[in-house]
């Protein structure tokens, strides 16, 4: 027979479920991407993620023809082209990887239905996590809501039949290249109407290549991830996420490594480890607990937290235009923003200081935070980015209590200590000394106008008043939880 393999958030060859599964089953595999506009069109039109998948799709497309096949490439509505083309290729059987967003769930739904009224299969596979939502349960068979739990019930169940990956290349002799016809270059982000960002000037490998770049760097460093991993101006974490977005990495592959690792004492590679697993922690949310998040919009896991009354009104879109804009006059949570505006990236450790600081120091609703996050990470995963949101506001399942509230100046000492990466993004704090760049506000007049800086003109005066703030974030969280 022959078949359609259908890319989507899988963007390599190697290890690939689904492509193995194509190349098995078929004599001849013909392979497609299709730039969904039902995704696209929403999306304002400078997006670096789209360049991402732009440039990772050249590399494919090339790395394919050296097996003696190619990719074809569509600019269209995935729901309608996917039949359409296994109708004009003649195919009898279409092969993809399995993803669990709900709109992608509903599209593939509707896919599905179409093939099969022309009588053509469609197969999915598991592929970007290591265990499927249900493969990890509890013994009475329920989903994990605490995260120990679940990572623990994760490690007893792993073994190297579920990390063994998949041996694309010895069937590659099934890749078939596009026909005459349906040979074209990939488009240019022109051709797909979106503009150039600034990705290019960007430190960021894209594309299978970029990936294995990245991980060798990582695992030269590995053991001292735990050690590094809290403080943003350290090159500490993998910057991996913008490639398991994409599928440009095998999360089998990954896994594997940490996991032998940390067999061997690696307390790293442990660590970081647990980190994939909370990602599939939070996938395995999403598909089990859909009220997080559906038809385009988010609600708590605890349903009471949805009765918070958040700060709103037009003094509250000024504060956060400020947060977005970097302009809240706390100069970690600033640097963290210019971060993520500037470069589509933002260190974890900041994601935390700055989700904690929309909802418990602005008193704004977490879910203004988590849509803008959703526009601008690279990283962008609606499962991690929704059940990130939740552990700062509390308002999820394992979630940070309510009472815990980050101060931000107390953060930036502990985790930016020499105000490094402060510096790097607000250049006008440069001359502060270590002690009051966390705090402008608390510098001498003295020091301030040495360093150059006048309060509420060169940087912003806060905001807020952080121990103001705190007391009101009490009261209002205490409102809606009653009694305990
Ligand atoms: P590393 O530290 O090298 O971690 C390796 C990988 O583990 C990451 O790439 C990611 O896939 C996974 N991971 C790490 N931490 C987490 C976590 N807490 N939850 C789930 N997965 C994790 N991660 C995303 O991938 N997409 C998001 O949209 C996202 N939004 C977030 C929003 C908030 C408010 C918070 C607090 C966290 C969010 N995270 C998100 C989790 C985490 O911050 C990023 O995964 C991490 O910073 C990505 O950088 P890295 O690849 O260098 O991470």
């Amino acid at each position: 027979p022959k078949g359609l393999m259908w890319f989507r958030r899988d963007l390599r060859v190697d290890d690939n479920a689904a492509l193995y599964h194509a190349l098995r089953a078929c004599r001849q595999v013909v392979c497609v991407f299709v730039f969904d506009r039902a995704i696209l069109d929403p999306l304002p039109r400078v997006d670096r993620r789209v360049g991402v998948i732009r440039e990772s799709l050249a590399e494919l497309d090339e790395e394919l023809r050296a097996l003696s096949g190619g990719l074809i490439v569509r600019h269209a509505d995935a729901i309608e082209e996917i039949p359409a083309l296994a109708h004009g290729l003649d195919v009898q059987a279409v092969f993809a990887n399995r993803d669990d967003e709900p709109d992608a769930l509903a599209r593939d739904a509707q896919v599905l239905g179409a093939l099969a009224n022309a009588g053509v299969s469609f197969h999915t596979y598991k592929d970007s996590t290591v265990f499927d939502r249900d493969e990890v349960l509890t013994k009475t068979g329920q989903p994990y809501t605490v995260f120990t739990p679940y990572k623990r019930a994760w490690l007893a169940k792993v073994d190297s039949f579920f990390l063994k990956p998949y041996p694309v290349r010895s069937h590659a002799d099934a890749l078939a290249p596009p026909p005459e016809a349906h040979r074209t270059p990939v488009p240019s982000l022109e051709e797909i109407g979106f503009r150039r960002s600034n990705l290019s000037e960007l430190d960021i490998p894209t594309g299978s290549q970029g990936a294995a770049a990245l991980f060798e760097d990582f695992f030269q460093r590995i053991d001292r991830y735990d050690a590094a991993r809290n403080f943003p101006a350290v090159r500490g974490p993998s910057y991996l996420g913008v490639h398991l977005r994409f599928g440009t990495v095998s999360i089998r592959q990954l896994a594997g490594i940490a996991h032998q690792l940390s067999l061997q004492g690696d307390a790293g590679a442990a660590s970081w480890l647990g980190e994939l697993i909370w990602r599939e922690f939070y996938f395995q949310i999403l598909v089990h607990f859909p009220h997080v998040h559906s038809g385009g919009e988010s609600k708590s896991f605890r349903p009471e937290y949805d009765k918070i009354q958040w700060h709103h009104g037009k003094h509250a879109d000024q504060l956060f235009e400020a947060w977005c804009q970097g302009r809240t006059g706390y100069p970690l949570v600033d640097a963290a923003m210019l971060q993520i505006n500037q470069s589509g990236y933002m260190h974890n450790r900041l994601r935390m200081v700055v989700a904690s600081f929309l909802c418990k120091d602005l008193g704004l609703d977490w879910r203004r935070g988590e849509r803008y996050f959703a526009l601008h990470l690279n990283d962008f995963e609606l499962a991690s980015n929704n059940g990130g949101w939740q552990w700062a506001s509390s308002s999820g399942c394992d979630a940070q209590p309510y009472f815990r509230i980050f101060n931000p100046v107390t953060q930036s000492e502990r985790f930016d200590p020499e105000g490094k990466f402060i510096r790097r993004y607000l250049p006008q704090l440069a001359g502060l000394s270590n002690a009051a760049i966390h705090a402008p506000w608390t510098a001498s007049p003295v020091e301030l106008e040495a360093a150059g800086i006048k309060l509420g003109e060169t940087y912003p005066k806060p905001v807020v008043d952080h121990a103001e703030a705190r007391e009101q974030t009490l009261r209002r969280y205490a409102a809606v939880r009653g009694a305990d």
